[in-house]
């Protein structure tokens, strides 16, 4: 028990057994007043230290005015109501604390479920460690009804894995070899080898610790309004206080107006209706990075969205590979390329070098490893210093090799359905390579509620990839404008431009190439799971598991947020307001005045708990 728990018992119990022992004559009446007498002045030392304290660190708290309030009852002889004014303000603020940490109890439960340790595999042993210790590459066993500690990918085994507490579906799923899984999630039946691919801050759980802890911190511009109105509001309250004593001469009127018009409830309204939506978002796989990203994102009415890896899958099937010179077979073609995009992230580069590996074609490390965002890749190496170029015609041009008759054929073929990458050395074009993606299943759904439910005027496709795949993807998934061939700079100009025409803007990408202009936008939304490192880093919200589902739930979590707040403040200023009129005129006392008072912040309180629960 604290030392304020206490005192709040202590002054409790004198009170009321001084007003019991008085209302039924059971004790002397000088007895009977010393109980209500220490209770109450042990009550105005309570809430008084706490005023002094504030006062001392420059803060005009509330509790100024409660102490000038209980001080009044006391001097008007009103003992007992000047016990209960303190009993409801402290036990009030208790009772707001425990509320308080209600709702962020979905964050706490966060860290809580962290996993505590890894069983890894050192020369040949299984052993304990804490899982930030884990090294990259190092071999981890998961047994059943264990939490998967790092991030990896299966190398053993089979399991039914519940991803709940990333993803916020409690349904199990399978995995098996080759396939990636997520620390934080949990092993339901099988057991697994993985390979460590990240760990600690590093990994997908961790990420989205610091991601919601940093959310708490940083303060929403509604919410710093609200902040600012309180620190006007306890000086002018005093003024009103003043002035109806200087009118009435009524203490217990002036009392009555402090108690009541203490703006908790104002206080309270913004930043608990936040922490409540943050953490309920969390919980179902979107990470908001603060406050004012969940104002923002309440406005939104102009969707950007990037094309490969975004609103396709991103999962790319070679359709087929030609040769464009006598000296070099399809696979030998399909060699350089894997070559090239050896140290490359995007989509291409990972299903390049997977079909390579299939082939059992070797393939050696680049020394120099060049990256043109929104263009492709180029690498040099040492034993003859010829570069080897991959990428769309645009890089061609920008390296000078010319686009043969034969070439040019063949990306009118191929071009209407699936995207050409063409693999140059030094300036001779040898070959092509022909790409295919599928939109996620759920993108044209869900582009379609975002018009229709969401409040979303309009969904754009940027993308840097030609523009017949652009169109056909377009129009497959609902998007009412598509612009291609962009280089990164330019998908950040055409946000720009939106903004200055009144919109506001979200994005959302996957990509290095989608880094400016998810920091261009009002709203940067970043893939979770296939999302490049810069683009995570970069957005404001992160979708976990790259579910575009979460878009219409963020939105609905972002407007919902909002009217709550909207609500909490409404009603902690009219309640202020008519309690301050009707105190004026006597006609609450300041025992009333307390009870009032509290509920207002309860029902504050109540009303942004319901943010815990929207799907
Ligand atoms: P999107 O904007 O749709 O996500 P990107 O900007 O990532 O597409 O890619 C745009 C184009 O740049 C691709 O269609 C491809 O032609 C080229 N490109 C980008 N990165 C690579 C790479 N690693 N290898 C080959 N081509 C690439
Ligand atoms: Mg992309």
């Amino acid at each position: 028990m604290s030392l304020k728990q206490f005192l709040l018992l202590l002054f409790t119990v004198l009170g009321l057994t001084g007003w019991l022992t008085a209302t039924f004559n059971l004790l002397p009446p000088t007895v009977t007043f010393y109980l209500q007498f220490s209770s109450a002045t042990l009550a105005l030392l309570t809430i008084g230290y706490g005023a002094l304290k504030a006062l001392y660190t420059r803060i005009f708290s509330m509790d100024v005015l409660a102490t000038i309030a209980i001080f009044a009852s006391i001097f008007s002889g009103e003992y007992f109501p000047a016990t209960i004014v303190a009993l409801m303000l402290i036990g009030g603020e208790m009772l707001e604390d425990y509320a308080q940490q209600k709702s962020s109890k979905a964050i706490q439960k966060l860290v809580e479920e962290q996993p505590q340790t890894a069983t890894v595999l050192r020369n040949g042993q299984e052993i304990q460690v804490k899982p930030q210790t884990v090294q990259i590459g190092e071999t981890v066993l998961v047994k059943p009804g264990a939490k998967i500690p790092v991030d990896g990918i299966i190398q053993k085994g089979t399991a039914y894995i519940n991803q709940a507490s990333i993803t916020g579906e409690s349904l199990p799923t399978e995995k098996t070899i080759g396939t990636p899984v997520y620390s934080g999630t949990t092993v339901q039946q099988g057991a697994i080898y993985i390979t460590t691919t990240a760990v600690g801050e590093e990994s997908t759980y961790g990420k989205i610790i610091s991601m919601v802890k940093d959310a708490k911190e940083k303060k929403a511009p509604i919410e710093r309004t609200a902040d600012k109105y309180a620190k006007y509001f306890t000086p002018l309250i005093l003024l009103i206080g003043l002035t109806v004593f200087a009118l009435t001469q009524d203490l217990l009127r002036m009392a009555a107006v402090f108690i009541i018009a203490c703006p908790c409830a104002l206080i309270l309204s913004t930043p608990a209706a936040i922490v409540a939506s943050i953490g309920n978002a969390a919980k179902q796989g979107i990470l908001i990075r603060n406050g004012e990203t969940l104002e923002k994102t309440s406005k939104i009415d102009t969707l950007i969205v990037d094309k490969t890896g975004t609103i396709t899958k991103g999962q790319l099937e070679i359709a087929d590979i030609q040769s464009f010179h006598p000296k070099y077979t399809p696979n030998q073609i399909l060699q350089l390329a894997a070559e090239t995009e050896k140290c490359s992230e995007h989509p291409f580069a990972k299903a390049i070098t997977k079909t390579a590996q299939q082939k059992g074609l070797q393939i050696p490390h680049p020394d120099n490893f060049e990256h043109h965002p929104g263009l492709g890749v180029c690498i040099t190496n040492n034993n003859d210093g010829t570069p080897i170029i991959t990428g769309n015609t645009r890089l061609m041009q920008k390296y000078n090799v010319q686009i043969t008759p034969n070439a040019q054929n063949y990306l009118t073929n191929h071009e209407n359905k699936n995207t050409v990458i063409l693999i140059a050395k030094q300036q001779t074009l040898l070959g092509a390579i022909s790409l295919s993606d599928q939109p996620r299943e759920n993108a044209k759904h869900t582009l379609t509620q975002l018009k229709k439910e969401n409040g979303i005027k309009q969904i754009i496709m940027l993308t840097g990839d030609n523009k017949h795949v652009t169109n056909n993807i377009a129009s497959l998934c609902a998007i009412d404008k598509a612009i291609a061939e962009l280089m990164p700079a330019d998908k950040a100009h055409k946000i720009q431009t939106l903004k200055n025409q009144g919109s506001t803007v979200a994005m959302i990408g996957d990509g290095i190439n989608d880094a400016p202009a998810l920091a261009q936008a009002d709203i940067g939304i970043a893939m979770g799971l296939s999302g490049t490192e810069i683009a995570i880093e970069t957005a404001d919200i992160v979708l976990v598991t790259d579910d575009l589902s979460n878009l219409p739930k963020l939105l609905k979590i972002g407007k919902t947020t909002m009217t709550i707040i909207k609500q909490n403040i409404t009603f902690a200023l009219a309640i202020n307001i008519i309690g301050i009129a009707l105190s004026s005129q006597g006609l609450i006392t300041p025992l009333m005045a307390s009870i009032i008072h509290e509920s207002n912040a309860l029902i504050v309180m109540a009303n942004s708990l319901r943010l815990l629960k929207i799907r």
